[in-house]
């Protein structure tokens, strides 16, 4: 587990060579902190029979330790800038793939299929925060064969992902990733180990992907809108914000009944469910369409 580049005077070096703008537009806050590193790949628990994608390899940083530390490291960046940077820093490391492109295009089945032959793979990266929760949510939902995701985010992210009912980050994003996902949080971290510094505090999350989802439902389309439609109106009542829901369609006493149905209060919040609630709410109205 080795990364020249997480030594902050190389990194400077590097940059200074190519004379790199860092672009805010693609989130570019770039690790100079070692201990980090190793922090993320002991808990990936990366080994040599694994093949890595990286998402924003950046100047090549976290990739080094990849390279030294899994079978294969695929790595794909969206700033062309950065390509040539990366030949020179990842040169000597004969598994590494280097492709450029945005990640939210890049078939990743595909990918799967011809450097893993279509085995689960291990997501590790420090993600552009402007575009977590699609990479996330697009890995998880698109079925790609993943086994962990390991990754940094803003810390508040981190929170929501974790977080249960009755808590201020719990939401939709909190249901989506348990669904799929155990959440484990590794570490936090502070701004002074990106450079730049971000405006805000970092934490490295590990998502184990469960085998089948925690729950089972009829439905999961459909306990998706409830849920979306629960948090998108957060202060109102579960009967309001279902109600008020433009892509559902129950009347104000099928919702009644629904939330009587499942054994909550008339006046209960969305905000109060847990996951298992959502999906026996998605249940009752399954087999009340079903029924129609
Ligand atoms: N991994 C590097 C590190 O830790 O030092 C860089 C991390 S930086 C937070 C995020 C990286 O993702 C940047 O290199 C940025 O250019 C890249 N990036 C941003 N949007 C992207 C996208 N849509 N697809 C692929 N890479 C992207």
């Amino acid at each position: 587990m080795e990364s020249k580049l997480g030594i902050p005077g190389n990194t400077i070096e590097i940059l200074k060579k190519y004379q790199f703008v860092f672009q805010k537009k693609f989130g570019q806050n770039f690790l100079i902190d070692t201990h980090v590193l190793d922090k993320i790949i002991g808990a990936a628990g990366v080994t040599k029979d694994d093949m890595v994608l990286e998402i924003g390899p950046g100047i090549g940083t976290m990739t080094q330790a990849l390279a030294e530390a899994a079978g294969r490291v695929v790595a794909v960046e969206i700033d062309s800038n950065l390509i040539p940077i990366l030949r020179e820093t990842l040169g000597e490391y004969d598994n590494v793939t280097v492709i450029h492109g945005d990640i939210l295009k890049v078939d990743i089945h595909e990918l799967a299929r011809k450097y893993n032959d279509g085995r689960p793979i291990k997501v590790v990266a420090n993600l552009p925060y402007y575009i977590t929760t699609p990479i996330i949510m697009g890995l998880f939902e698109s079925g790609v064969p993943v086994d962990t995701i390991t990754v940094m985010v803003q810390k508040e992210v981190a929170e929501r992902m974790r977080e249960g009912p009755g808590t201020k980050n719990y939401g939709a994003l909190s249901l989506a990733v348990q669904y799929y996902a155990e959440p484990y949080l590794v570490a936090n971290v502070p701004p002074n180990c990106f450079i730049p510094r971000p405006a805000v505090g970092s934490a490295v999350i590990r998502l184990t992907r469960y085998a089948k989802p925690s729950v089972e439902t009829a439905d999961p389309d459909l306990m998706f809108r409830l849920i979306r439609a629960s948090f998108n109106q957060r202060r109102k009542t579960l009967q309001n914000g279902l109600n008020n829901a433009d892509d559902l369609h129950y009347t104000r006493e099928q919702i009644a009944a629904a939330i009587a149905a499942v054994g909550l209060a008339g006046n209960v919040r969305g905000e109060t469910l847990t996951l298992s609630q959502f999906a026996a709410l998605a249940d009752y109205f399954h087999a009340a369409d079903c029924a129609k």
